[in-house]
């Protein structure tokens, strides 16, 4: 199964081995469009082989391109006749799209139309499936989506409380996003558990550059932070999650910015870089344990976030069976895991500080054995999760 993520200026990729979810090879094309002819791709092999080329990228095609060239170069081309399909990772599928869908023209028309709803990314994730379509027509290509998981978002959850006939005019309801790694990680860690994804109810942060928390109930996600786009919810690197809307109104009204200046102050120069110039949580505690107080406050507003939603779930669920860290942050920050269940004891967390800043690779737990409440660390793998779903579709289920 070859996954493809297609970003505007980029396109990622993995070529997995479904039969023992082996990856083959994988990496980023990037810089695609841009004037200069300054295109990048990365290429890592399965035995570990980093090669690296640059090269003019004028279009997703001559960016695949190069990616088939990659992957021939290791033996595995896009010719292959053990490729089965092609998986990819598609933004928003609206109320439309619940579940992987085999892309068609009919499809492709539906995912374009969606594009209001996320107009950076459906637009540059058509491209990628038209260019991988032109490729290979004869290969079923097969579109995962990243607010399909949050489908089952009850209504209560998912409704804003305005005015129903402008809301449903504009389709302006929650969706959630990032719904590939909050599966693949809820299920991941009732495994960890020794248990079925529908026994259990589990809290997952997904701290990543983007970063969102959802309460997933026997395998059914119920709540989730990010909303209509994924600005709302958790502080993230540069989106400022949560906040009161009227800020919009009055920085329009007094502080005289445009619309689109508004877009790019909350999405891009907001969160962490907003409150301290930087996004890396990695120096974001260095600069804190040296007295930064940008930094310092930075990280407390970070994590007083993530608190409230870690208490609001638990509400929300009734009972937490897990509650899990995932993503770059949330795999790799144990200040950010220890500040964030600090003091929750009465909700049945806490961490052991020396399992807290052990270093694992795979899912591990991080709480005292016979907590309350085992709280887990496991690394999240969309490709992974978008080609097994995509492979189910296709017919022939792996392992
Ligand atoms: P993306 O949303 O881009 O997929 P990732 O899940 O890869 O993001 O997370 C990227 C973020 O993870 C970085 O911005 C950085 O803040 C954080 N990160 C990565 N490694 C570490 C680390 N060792 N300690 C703390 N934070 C880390």
């Amino acid at each position: 199964m070859l996954v493809l993520n297609s970003g505007s200026s980029s396109v990622k990729y993995q070529l997995l081995d479904m039969a023992d979810g082996r990856r083959l090879a994988g990496g980023l094309a990037e810089r695609i469009g841009e004037s200069g002819g300054g295109g990048r791709i990365v290429h890592t092999s399965g035995d570990g082989g980093r090669r690296e080329r640059t090269l003019p990228f004028p279009d997703h095609a001559a960016a695949l391109g190069a990616v088939g060239e990659e992957l021939r170069a290791d033996g595995l081309g896009l010719d292959s006749p053990g490729l089965a399909a092609v998986g990819h990772r598609v933004v928003h599928g609206g109320t439309r799209f619940t579940e992987p869908t085999l892309v068609t023209d009919e499809v492709l028309e539906e995912v374009r139309a969606l594009t209001p709803l996320a107009p950076l990314h459906n637009p540059a994730n058509v491209t990628g499936i038209e260019t991988a379509r032109a490729l290979r027509p004869d290969l079923p290509q097969v579109a995962v989506f990243d607010t399909a998981f949050h489908a089952t978002l009850p209504e209560a959850a998912a409704r804003y409380a305005v005015d129903r006939a402008v809301a449903d005019r504009f389709s302006v309801r929650r969706y959630g996003f990032h719904g590939t790694s909050h599966q693949y990680v809820s299920r991941a860690a009732a495994g960890l558990l020794g248990r079925e994804p529908s026994e259990v109810n589990v809290i997952v942060l997904h701290l990543g550059n983007g970063a969102s928390a959802s309460a997933v109930a026997g395998g059914v996600c119920v709540e989730t932070s990010m909303g209509m786009t994924p600005l709302e919810g958790l502080v993230m690197g540069t989106r400022s999650g949560d906040l009161d809307p009227a800020v919009v109104f009055h920085l329009s009204r007094v502080g005289g910015l445009t619309m689109d200046e508004v877009d790019d102050l909350l999405n891009r120069r907001s969160g962490l870089v907003g409150l301290c110039g930087d996004n890396d949580m990695r120096e974001i505690v260095r600069r804190r344990e040296e007295g930064d107080r940008e930094a310092a406050v930075a990280f407390d507003v970070y994590v007083h976030r993530l608190r409230k939603y870690i208490g609001a779930y638990t509400a929300v669920l009734g009972r937490v069976d897990a509650l899990v860290f995932t993503a770059g942050v949330g795999e790799n920050s144990a200040p950010v895991r220890a500040a964030a269940t600090a003091g929750l004891e009465g909700l049945g967390i806490t961490v052991d500080p020396e399992l807290n800043a052990g270093r694992g690779g795979g899912a591990r737990l991080v709480s005292p054995p016979g907590a309350r409440v085992p709280v887990a660390v496991v690394p999240t793998d969309e490709e992974f999760e978008i080609a097994r779903q995509a492979f189910a579709l296709v017919g022939r289920s792996p392992r």
